[in-house]
């Protein structure tokens, strides 16, 4: 039997008490750690008063609490908060069950994510990344310049949201989007067991229904997480484009599978889930953003009755998309919604920090196009 990850993050209820049997601590003493961690926010073993001297002592020198580093924090005016964190070299963790991939790491950028905290009126949003750098490479796209460097294990996935959730001024993280660095869909095995801990009362406790997963869309794996995931969480697919034609042109991925394809897949996850889809689909100016694309989203829409997040999009440096004009962006809506397609702008949030998902990281170690990027 694989031995019990010494991350706390990683852990449930009963594999932190197999744990605590394996350093020769009382079973009992699972629940009290996961109370203090969850409950009352103290990470500092020193702190947690209720467990005897040695126990205390055992915890601090054998579970890692945090696992990653905040190595930049950046305020907007508007209250977001975006944290960049260095994760600590993989031989540290031991991957969640199912496996994770643990890919060598060459530089301080190959152990980077980000994660954002967007405040608004009633919710605290934590917006979280599943792989550091992305496999899917999307030309508009900051996060997938560099690829893949490796897949987040399940544990590194929950602290990004209990870290976020401690920062000032947080009251509760209340909402939870998988849309920073990364293709969720591509790393299951562990996106599947964080989403659980996310959403249960012995951890976060965030309803499950606030939990969105972003993909840009894998059919067979969106099949697979209706069938893993006995959860009611959204699912958002990233369409970006109207057509093939134009969906080609911005995600490599989309080589390999049709508009129609996806589409199909979606419906298969209403039909097992009940869930209605998002569709995400970021605007570029000139690129996708025409009337006569208004149009054909809106019939691709029709055949899901999938509600649509049309997001503006923050341009990248060295990228050569731009933001696109905010009359084109109102008239792109009226022609929805006069299609009575249910379409939504998403608010432009931390515009004054670097917004688009891995810019920061993009920033702090700017890395070379590879062959995916490098058309943009
Ligand atoms: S948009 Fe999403 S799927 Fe595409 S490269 Fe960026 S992180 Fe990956």
């Amino acid at each position: 039997m694989q031995s019990p990850s010494n991350h706390i993050f990683e852990h449930t209820p009963e594999t932190l008490a197999r744990w605590c049997e394996s350093v020769s601590m009382p079973k009992y003493r699972a629940k009290q750690i996961l109370e203090w961690v969850y409950e009352k926010g103290i990470t500092d073993p020193a702190a947690m008063t209720s467990l005897s001297k040695a126990d205390r002592d055992k915890l601090a020198s054998d579970m890692t609490f945090f696992s990653g580093e905040i190595v930049q924090r950046q305020s907007a005016t508007d209250g977001t908060e975006k944290l960049l964190i260095q994760w600590n070299d993989y031989s540290d963790a031991k991957p969640a069950a199912g496996g994770g991939v643990s890919l060598p790491l060459a530089s301080d950028a190959s152990r980077q994510t980000e994660c954002v905290m967007i405040p608004s009126e009633d919710r605290f949003t934590a917006c979280i990344s599943s792989q550091v750098g992305c496999p899917v490479g999307c030309k508009f796209c900051a996060s997938g310049l560099g690829g893949l460097d490796a897949s987040l294990s399940a544990g590194r996935i929950v602290e990004q949201v209990y870290r976020l959730g401690r920062l000032p001024g947080v009251r509760r993280i209340s909402n939870v989007v998988f849309m920073g660095m990364g293709e969720p869909l591509s790393n299951l095995s562990n996106v599947v067991p964080a989403v659980r801990t996310i959403a249960s009362l012995w951890a976060l406790g965030i309803s499950a229904r606030k939990i969105t997963i972003s993909t840009v869309g894998l059919p067979k794996a969106i099949e697979k997480l209706a069938d893993m995931l006995d959860l009611p969480v959204t699912l958002a697919l990233s369409l970006h484009a109207p057509n093939d034609e134009i969906r080609r042109t911005l995600i490599p991925w989309a080589e390999f599978t049709t508009i129609n394809d996806l589409l199909a897949a979606c419906q298969r996850w209403f039909e097992k889930t009940g869930r209605e889809i998002t569709l995400e689909y970021t605007l570029l100016r000139g690129v996708n953003d025409a009337p006569k694309h208004a149009r054909q989203l809106a019939d691709l829409a029709k055949t899901l009755r999938a509600n649509i997040n049309l997001i503006r999009y923050n341009e990248v440096e060295g990228l050569p998309f731009k933001r696109p004009v905010d009359d084109d962006v109102r008239e792109f809506q009226r022609i929805l919604r006069d299609a009575h397609v249910n379409t939504h702008i998403r608010a432009s949030r931390g515009r004054d920090i670097a917004a688009a998902c891995g810019q920061l990281r993009h920033e702090s170690a700017p890395e070379e196009p590879t062959a995916a990027a490098a058309g943009a």
